[in-house]
């Protein structure tokens, strides 16, 4: 099998047989030509909603990035999810998420699918037990998110998709925090992966995209590509492009950030003026065993604890000349964030909370600007 950075490179590749283009061709076409017959012509295309050549590009990439067996493409994070739960979930099912959770996804689960009678419970997932405790007779899914966010808490991917499987529970795990270049959540017993691909996969903060990929395909796949068909929530034939091109480096920025999240992270916990660092890779993490066993490096997000509250922590980011204050993550820049003021419902982020998306910068002048910041 090919090494994951050759694969990034060449995986899905569009043969141009016109040009012999080496970047692939766009293809903008939102309908495709028949053959004499009114049969689909030998390519297979008919309407870009339900296929098109840059789409099929980046899904053949991610599954096998993932090392699944088949990639679902939409035009958000968002859209995968409510792709999926709409797969999966019927009237009167139940479904179990971390309590700390991607704001959208458990704002999804708790205002929207109550109109459908779907009940959740919401865990803490760095146990296992938790899980266990909260597993209905009518729970269809369960919701992984490691790391966490914002607190960066691990959750144990092979233990709970082992428990999962014993109930005929189906699981999905957000990858879009590890990535595949750190973790592969398939090969350790997952159902699906989802992706926003809006972060580290577009990792240039311009692109919005999402991507679901199973293990296996059958009769649930069969189903997932009917709702990404009909239910129409599919990206442009030029944002499946730019995801495809970033995919190329993604290993390539993802390990740089891995190595700068790091220094900075033993940085700011030596600081005093720092209550708390979380991040998988500092040794003091809870998790910081099962972190090991299931991420290769320890990301490129952080949160931290600025000593004091809201106002010490909002003064600190302000200082900060290199890390623009902005939200969303993944990308070559380093950006910070006040979680509590951009969470909306629901909120309950520490106020004295930052969370930091390192980017590729050189380390020594995100730490120079991180130690102005906070003299
Ligand atoms: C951003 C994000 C999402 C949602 O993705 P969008 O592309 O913004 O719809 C889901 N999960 C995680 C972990 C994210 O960071």
């Amino acid at each position: 099998m090919q090494h994951f950075e050759t694969k990034a490179v060449h995986a899905g590749a569009i043969h141009d047989t016109t040009a012999g283009s080496i970047a692939p061709p766009l293809y903008l076409s939102t309908t495709f030509e028949r053959d004499e017959q009114g049969n689909i012509a030998p390519k297979g295309y008919i309407y870009t909603r339900l296929g098109n050549p840059n789409r099929q590009a980046l899904e053949t990439k991610i599954a096998a990035l993932e090392q699944g067996q088949e990639a679902f493409a939409f035009s958000s994070g968002m859209a995968a999810m409510v792709a999926l739960l709409q797969t999966v979930l019927e009237t009167d099912s139940h479904i179990i998420i971390p309590d700390d959770c991607y704001h959208g996804i458990s704002h999804m689960v708790k205002r929207m699918l109550p109109n459908w009678k779907i009940d959740y419970s919401e865990v803490d997932m760095s146990d296992v037990d938790n899980i266990k405790q909260s597993i209905q007779p009518n729970t269809k899914l369960i919701v992984i998110e490691t790391p966490s966010n914002p607190l960066l808490k691990i959750s144990d991917i092979e233990a709970i998709a082992q428990l999962a499987s014993s109930k005929h529970i189906l699981t999905v795990c957000d990858n879009t925090w590890a990535t595949p270049v750190l973790t592969t959540p398939l090969t350790l017993g997952c159902d699906f992966v989802l992706h926003s691909t809006t972060k580290y996969m577009g990792g240039h903060s311009d692109v919005l995209g999402g991507c679901l990929v199973a293990r296996q395909s059958n009769a649930l796949t069969i189903k997932l590509r009917e709702t990404q068909n009909i239910g129409g929530a599919v990206p442009s034939p030029f944002d499946c492009w730019l995801i495809n091109r970033s995919l190329a480096t993604m290993s390539l920025r993802v390990k740089q950030q891995c190595e700068n999240a790091i220094a900075i992270a033993q940085y700011l916990s030596s600081h005093p003026k720092i209550e708390k660092v979380m991040y998988p890779g500092l040794e003091t993490h809870a998790n910081y065993e099962t972190a090991r066993k299931q991420m290769k490096l320890s990301g490129g997000m952080l949160s931290v604890l600025i000593k004091g509250g809201q106002q010490e922590a909002m003064s600190f980011a302000a200082k900060l000349k290199l890390f623009k204050h902005a939200t969303s993550l993944g990308g070559v820049e380093s950006l910070i964030e006040h979680r509590l003021s951009v969470e909306g419902i629901n909120a309950k982020s520490p106020a004295n909370l930052l969370r930091v998306s390192i980017g590729i910068e050189h380390v020594n002048d995100l730490i120079e600007d991180i130690r102005q910041a906070l003299e």
